[in-house]
């Protein structure tokens, strides 16, 4: 029996990726863990999108009773979009749930936990941060990592090679985390992956870009298999917030409604400007 959880969260991996790395032989731990493991497909959300499919995962909430849809949203009053945050979103998640029985846990990295709130544990946010000023809860958290990992959440540059390297951190810090506090039940996403995938997944093979990143995230996870049940007597799940595939088309839907005549805008901004209307393949 096991006393502990351990959750892992591979942002934006689904089945058709995962079959497609270890195809390519690149990640050996996760095919190992796959063959032994209890597998199915879960249904992501409504729509299936990273920031409110964690929280969703988080509190068992959907969109609507989150009050969350999408990374930014509509502030009519204002007439503008504004990023959402963690404070945009309503309900309880899990750790709250632990936390008023005093059970700790951590969380690293999860999207739509910036800002951290307090918890019996430690909060590591997650992107999207305005900055990266505070970050974590307890604050000395913060410190810690920056010190020991040179920790950070927002990339810096787009090259591939900075995510590559903060998946490293981020599994670095988990590892630390696990091993120097108190838990009962710990939650890591690896969110950058999605981020790879999105530039590089492709029905031609498995890019070099993703199988360096592949090959990082299986080393780590095989590492990390191997000290929760050496070391931690925990249960260790792997899932994801949603799936990946190739986009048939897009609707611009404004930028079509404006052509036909049924929208109407005062100051044409470039965003509505460069997009084609109608749908593109
Ligand atoms: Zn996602």
């Amino acid at each position: 029996m096991h006393s502990k959880v351990f959750v892992l969260g591979l942002d934006g991996v689904s089945f058709n990726v995962l079959d497609r790395v270890i195809q390519e032989g690149v990640a050996p731990n996760l095919r190992q863990a796959i063959a032994e493991a209890a597998t199915g497909d879960l249904q992501s959300i409504l729509p299936a999108v990273t920031y409110p499919a964690w929280k969703a995962y988080a509190t068992g909430l959907d969109p609507s009773q989150l009050g969350v849809y999408w990374w930014r949203a509509l502030s009519i009053p204002e007439k503008r979009i504004r990023q959402n945050t963690a404070r945009s979103f309503r309900g309880r998640e899990v750790w709250d749930h632990l936390s008023a029985k005093d059970i700790p846990s951590i969380v690293v990295n999860m999207p739509s936990t910036y800002p951290p709130h307090p918890i019996q544990g430690v909060m590591v946010a997650g992107a999207i941060a305005d900055d990266d000023s505070a970050y974590a809860y307890p604050e000395r958290v913060q410190q810690d990592l920056e010190r020991r990992f040179r920790y950070y959440i927002t990339p810096r540059t787009t090259d591939p090679k900075e995510a590559i390297v903060l998946i490293q951190k981020r599994f670095e810090a988990a590892f630390y985390l696990m091993e120097t506090r108190p838990w009962y039940f710990f939650h890591l996403t690896i969110f950058l992956i999605d981020h790879l995938l999105h530039l590089y997944f492709s029905k031609e093979g498995l890019h070099p870009v993703l199988a360096e990143a592949w090959q990082v995230i299986d080393q780590n996870f095989g590492h990390l298999r191997y000290r929760l049940s050496a070391t931690q007597n925990a249960l260790l799940m792997v899932m994801s917030d949603h799936g990946m595939v190739w986009k048939k088309g897009q609707l611009n839907l404004n930028a079509w409604l404006r052509q036909q005549g049924y929208l109407a805008v005062r100051n044409v901004s470039s965003i509505v400007r460069q997009l084609k209307p109608g749908i593109s393949v």
